[in-house]
C-alpha cells in the first residue's frame, strides 16, 4: 500500500528565541542570568539572534531543541537522515514490529510512469509474500530444532515452564504446517511471540528501501541549520528535500524568527556545490 509523508513538530524548547539570545548575551555580559533574561525585549532578542546567526557564533543556537514526528517516509530517507549525527533519533524497529502489510513510498518519477508503477507495486506485493513465507517457515524450523536439539529456546522454555514433550507430537518436520502454527499461536502465546520475533528479525532482510518507516527526531537549531543547508538544496534527493522543507514550515509556525535562519546554503551565501551546482539558486534570505 502506497503511503504519504507526514511531518509534525511535536515539541520544542520553551521560548527558544529568548533562550538563544540569553545564552549569547551571557558570553559578553557581567550581569547575572536572571537579570539578563528580564532585561530583554522582543526587539532586542530578534536583533541578537540575527547577529549570532549572521556572524556564525553558533554554540548558543544549541540551546533550542525541536522534536519532529516523521511518518510515511522510506527507509532510504531515514538512512540519509541519520547520517546527520548531531541529533537524536528513535525509529520504529523492523525487529520488533511485524509487517503484516507493509506500506511503501513510490518515488514521483516512478509514480508518473504507469508501466513502471505497476511493476514496482508487484515487486512490493511479492516482497510481502516472501516475508510472510520466511516468517512462517522459520517458526516451523525453530520448533523443529527445539524439539530435536534444544537449540535456541532452552532458557526461555524453562522460564515459561512449557512441557516440550507436547511438541514431539509435531516433531516430524514434514507434518508441521499452518495448523501447527495456529495451535502454537493459540496455546503457547508467549513462546509463539519469542519464535516470531526471532523469525521477523531475519525475514526483514528482504524488505526494500521503499519500505515505510516512522521516526522521531530531535535537532537543536545549530544542527537544523546544517541539515537544511544540505537537504533543502536542490541537489538533495527529492524525498529528503521534501522532508527538510516540511520541517522549515513547522518551525515557521512556532518561530518565524528562527525559521529565517533555515534554508538551502545558497540562500545565505555562495553555492558550495562547485561544478555540481544546479544553477537555480533559491532567493537569498537575510538574517
Ligand atoms: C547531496 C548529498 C549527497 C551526499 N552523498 C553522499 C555519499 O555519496 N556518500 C556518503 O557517505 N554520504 C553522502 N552524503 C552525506 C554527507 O556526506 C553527510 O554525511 C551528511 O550530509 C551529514 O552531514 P554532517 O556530517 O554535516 O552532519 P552531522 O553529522 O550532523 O554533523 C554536523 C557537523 O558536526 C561536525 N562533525 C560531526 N561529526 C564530526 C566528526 N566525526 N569529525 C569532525 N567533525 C564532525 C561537522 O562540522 C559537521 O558538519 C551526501 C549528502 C548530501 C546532502
Amino acid at each position: 500500500m502506497e503511503t504519504k509523508m507526514n511531518v509534525k513538530l511535536i515539541g520544542h524548547s520553551i521560548n527558544p528565541e529568548l533562550m538563544i539570545a540569553t545564552a549569547g548575551k551571557l558570553c559578553y555580559s557581567p550581569s547575572n542570568i536572571e537579570a539578563l533574561m528580564e532585561k530583554q525585549t522582543d526587539e532586542s532578542v530578534e536583533r541578537f539572534v540575527n547577529m549570532l546567526v549572521s556572524m556564525g557564533h553558533e554554540s548558543p543556537l544549541e540551546h533550542a531543541n525541536f522534536t519532529f514526528a516523521v511518518e510515511g517516509v522510506s527507509r532510504s530517507l531515514t538512512h540519509q537522515l541519520v547520517r546527520h549525527r548531531i541529533a537524536s533519533y528513535s525509529q520504529q524497529s523492523q525487529r520488533y514490529v511485524k509487517e503484516t502489510q507493509f506500506e511503501y513510498v513510490v518515488p514521483k518519477d516512478i509514480a508518473n510512469n504507469i508501466h513502471l508503477k505497476k511493476h514496482y507495486e508487484k515487486h512490493m506485493q511479492e516482497s510481502q509474500e516472501l516475508y510472510n513465507e520466511i516468517v512462517a517457515n522459520l517458526i516451523v524450523d525453530y520448533v523443529y530444532d527445539e524439539v530435536h536439539y534444544g537449540k535456541y529456546l532452552n532458557k526461555q522454555i524453562k522460564r515459561l515452564k512449557i512441557d516440550t514433550s507436547e511438541f514431539c507430537l509435531w516433531c516430524d518436520k514434514w507434518f508441521m504446517n499452518s495448523s501447527m502454527i495456529e495451535q502454537l499461536k493459540k496455546d503457547y502465546k508467549k513462546l509463539y511471540s519469542i519464535l516470531e520475533k526471532k523469525a521477523i528479525e531475519n525475514a526483514r532482510y528482504i524488505f526494500p528501501n521503499a519500505c515505510e518507516t516512522k521516526i522521531i527526531c530531535t535537532m537543536n537549531l545549530r544542527t537544523l541549520i546544517n541539515f537544511c543547508h544540505h537537504r533543502c538544496c536542490r541537489r538533495a534527493q527529492e524525498e529528503i528535500n521534501e522532508l527538510a522543507w516540511a520541517m522549515v514550515e513547522e518551525i515557521e509556525k512556532v518561530s518565524p524568527l528562527l525559521a529565517k535562519s533555515l534554508g538551502a546554503s545558497c540562500q545565505f551565501g555562495p553555492c558550495p556545490e562547485g561544478s555540481m551546482c544546479c544553477m537555480q539558486p533559491y532567493p537569498k534570505k537575510s538574517v
